[in-house]
């Protein structure tokens, strides 16, 4: 089957479009975000958000009929690619994590009452939210494990339980909680999904975890991972979203989608380093020559090259595969361009900080950030070796265990001798 990730003339003038915006209006804002602060980034974004909008671009992940664009994976990965190069950027497009997979859940699993209370206000930038799985005590490779419990108490659920690394607990205004409903269904049908808001009584906000990315001890702002504990929060009934048991089915269509957008921001973070590797290296000399000149940093170059496109083209055919055949068709694509692109990501930012030197290691340049969030992208939406580990049992589902070897040259050579008998034999008596 033919694999086509052309777009048409139109879509391409939009991507032209996101990528001039982004460079001009987006780069010049990350400098001054820590004294902005942020109310203040709200404030100088909110005119390119109207930008957005009028283009017809905002929140373009999500159905038409909930004002985004209903488009597959292909574009919205080539959209993401370019707004990756930002940390910035998706807050513009109104798909800034963990809001936009949010509100997936929320146009997917939502009812009629929940879309309005909480999905229509947070399309709006009215509402925060975050999503709440992860837990300290409990591997969250390995979900089942889950401690978290919502046990039902007349028409209310009663939810206790300890998270942690729920991004932008401390400033949502609601928060998706996965909690175990039936503790003997089968492993991925004992938990469900709730909608808590923030200010329901129990839910205590313990601290947000300074992390490599953000390692300065702050509460309260903007992509910090908040401690919660959960106490004895009562929720009513039509805070469950989707059915009971649904958790992980939910869970998993959010995520699919997520990480082909993530690897293709990573390959956007990814060109703005190897374009300061590259322009370091025509530019700085050392032992009568330009860097660009010798050969390990050649080397450097060609690799980051060829592995950010080897990169590209997996993400790029793991989004067709997507739109064309469902996210379960295209569940070793995604894994494999989750540990992949993570890699990749990584060696290219660590490649460009070697060829700055110590300037690559200051904070004058923005590689040493990205190295640390580039750390983060091996961990979140699976551990790389989880998904490697799944990778592998699907492909070797396709071998059965021998004896002997398939390839055992001299059991084949026997098998040949017999087949080919009267050839050998008239050969052989030629001579
Ligand atoms: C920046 C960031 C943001 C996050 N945001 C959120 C959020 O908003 N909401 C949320 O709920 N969670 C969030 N998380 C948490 C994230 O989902 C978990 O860190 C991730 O699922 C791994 O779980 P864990 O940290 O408990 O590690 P563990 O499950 O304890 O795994 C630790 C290590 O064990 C090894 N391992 C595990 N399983 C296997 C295996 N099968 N084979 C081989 N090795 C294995 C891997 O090396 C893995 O890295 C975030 C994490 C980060 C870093």
């Amino acid at each position: 089957m033919a694999w086509d990730f052309a777009t048409e003339p139109e879509f391409q003038e939009h991507l032209d479009w996101m990528r001039a915006l982004v460079r001009d209006e987006v780069w010049p804002i990350e400098t001054v975000f820590d004294d902005l602060g942020y109310d203040g980034f709200k404030r100088a974004i909110a005119p390119l958000q109207e930008r957005v909008k009028e283009r017809g671009l905002w929140a373009a992940h999500l159905p038409p009929d909930l004002g985004g664009q209903g488009y597959g994976q292909v574009k919205l990965g080539l959209m993401h690619e370019i707004l990756g190069t930002s940390p910035l950027a998706p807050a513009v497009f109104g798909n800034a994590a963990p809001d936009s997979g949010n509100s997936e859940i929320l146009a997917l699993a939502g009812s009629g009452d929940q879309k309005d209370r909480y999905l229509h206000p947070l399309l709006a930038g009215d509402l925060r939210s975050a999503f709440s799985m992860t837990e300290p005590d409990t591997a969250g490779s390995d979900p089942t494990l889950l401690q978290t419990r919502a046990v039902k108490d007349g028409d209310h659920w009663v939810i206790n339980g300890h998270k942690w690394f729920s991004t932008n607990g401390s400033i949502a205004d609601f928060l998706i909680v996965m909690a175990v409903t039936d503790a003997d269904a089968r492993p991925h049908q004992r938990a469900s999904m709730f909608i808590v808001d923030a200010d329901t009584p129990g839910v205590r906000i313990i601290r947000d975890v300074a992390t490599m990315e953000h390692p300065g001890e702050s509460f309260g702002h903007y992509g910090n991972h908040a401690e919660i504990r959960y106490e004895n929060v009562r929720v009513p009934a039509d805070a469950l979203l989707g059915g009971e048991g649904e958790g992980f089915l939910i869970a998993q269509h959010r995520l699919g989608p997520g990480r082909i957008h993530h690897a293709m921001r990573w390959l956007g973070v990814s060109r703005r380093a190897f374009d300061a590797l590259c322009e370091r290296a025509v530019s700085r000399h050392a032992f009568g020559s330009v860097l660009a000149d010798k050969q390990s940093i050649q080397n450097f170059v060609a690799d980051s090259a060829a592995e950010m496109h080897a990169a590209r083209l997996m993400t790029l055919h793991a989004a067709w595969k997507m739109d064309n055949e469902g996210a379960s068709a295209a569940r070793t694509e995604i894994s494999m361009i989750k540990f992949y692109g993570a890699r990749v990501l990584h060696d290219v930012i660590d490649r460009a900080i070697q060829v700055h030197g110590a300037l690559g290691y200051s904070t004058d340049l923005p590689l040493e950030a990205m190295y640390r969030y580039a750390r983060a992208a091996r961990l979140y939406d699976g551990a790389d070796e989880v998904h490697r580990q799944s990778v592998a049992r699907r492909v070797l589902r396709g071998y059965e265990p021998t004896d002997v070897p398939s390839e055992h040259v001299p059991t084949r050579r026997e098998a040949a001798r017999e087949r080919f008998a009267d050839l050998l034999e008239a050969v052989t008596s030629n001579d």
